[in-house]
């Protein structure tokens, strides 16, 4: 009797520099499971040619990354409403009946390294400050208006982007200018940058932070550097900050868990593993 090993993987492009491979390879043999997870780096002609063939070859499902998280799910059979809210999938489930299920898990990865890193914050403790009005953005905010904030500044370099946001998600989700971002920080209780601005290799971040105050609670998405210059000025003022890296950990927690049977553990030995 031989029974298929499965394997899951990542999907994007370029793909080299995704941690993913290491994190779910620490966890599968964390857990002394069979399994694989492969980095694929796939042209956007070819996704849906793949996508319909991985299961053929054992493939249990797959992460899916810049720039295929919108053509994803539109590919997708069956959608989770939080992925069509948001407008993107993360995260593909090859089901036995052939179909691909589609959900986003970044809004969950994103409120659960919150918790984790500033168990302090409450979500009724004020309002949030989102700079940014990607997709990141929009499964942040997705999370956010879930848990019960009472209203998001959103602050987006594109105007037009950031009012599309705000029409989707109503009225909680007010749109402040970008010249004005600096301005949003002092009235928030929570700021969060999900721009790529300050990761290495992208500008750096321009937003004047002399609003920060003392005791809200600073995140950034960019998790390359860990600590990026909005991080170390937010300490610096006095805020309690978090990282981006814990949100790629948590994020791929409901992933594993229906890919290979098992719910990981998100622990210091799964951050220096995605770290190695
Ligand atoms: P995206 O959809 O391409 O959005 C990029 C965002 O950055 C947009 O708001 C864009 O503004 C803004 N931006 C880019 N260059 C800018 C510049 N020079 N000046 C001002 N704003 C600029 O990408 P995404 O998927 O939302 O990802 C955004 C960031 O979050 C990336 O750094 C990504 O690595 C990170 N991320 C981290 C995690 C995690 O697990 N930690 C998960 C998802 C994403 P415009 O609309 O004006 O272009």
């Amino acid at each position: 009797m031989s029974a298929k090993i499965p394997l899951a993987g990542v999907i994007g492009s370029p793909i080299s520099h995704s941690k993913s491979p290491q994190l779910h390879r620490h966890w599968l043999k964390t857990y002394g499971l069979p399994g694989d997870y492969i980095p694929m780096d796939v042209a956007p002609q070819d996704l849906e040619l793949v996508l319909r063939t991985l299961p053929k070859a054992g493939f249990v499902g797959v992460n899916i990354t810049i720039p295929h998280k919108e053509s994803a799910l539109e590919i997708a059979d069956l959608v989770t409403d939080r992925a069509t809210l948001i407008g993107a999938a993360n995260t593909l489930i090859f089901r036995k009946d052939g179909q691909i299920h589609a959900d986003n898990t970044d809004g969950y990865g994103f409120l659960e390294n919150l918790r984790a890193g500033a168990p302090q914050w409450a979500p009724a403790s004020g309002p949030a400050a989102v700079l940014g009005a990607g997709g990141a953005a929009r499964a942040v905010v997705a999370s956010l208006l879930d848990a019960g904030v009472p209203e998001i500044f959103v602050t987006n370099r594109t105007r037009v982007r950031a009012e599309k946001l705000a029409d989707d998600f109503g009225n909680r989700v007010t749109v402040v200018d970008w010249v004005q971002a600096g301005n949003i920080l002092e009235d928030s209780a929570l700021v969060v940058n999900t721009t790529s601005l300050g990761m290495i290799g992208k500008p750096a971040m321009r937003v004047p932070l002399d609003g920060l105050r003392r005791g809200s609670v600073v995140t950034d998405l960019v998790y390359a550097p860990l600590r990026t210059d909005l991080l170390a000025t937010a300490e610096q003022a006095g805020c309690v900050t978090v990282d981006g890296l814990g949100m790629l950990l948590h994020q791929a927690v409901p992933a594993f868990e229906r890919w290979f049977g098992q719910r990981p553990d998100v622990d210091s030995a799964t951050r220096a593993a995605a770290l190695r």
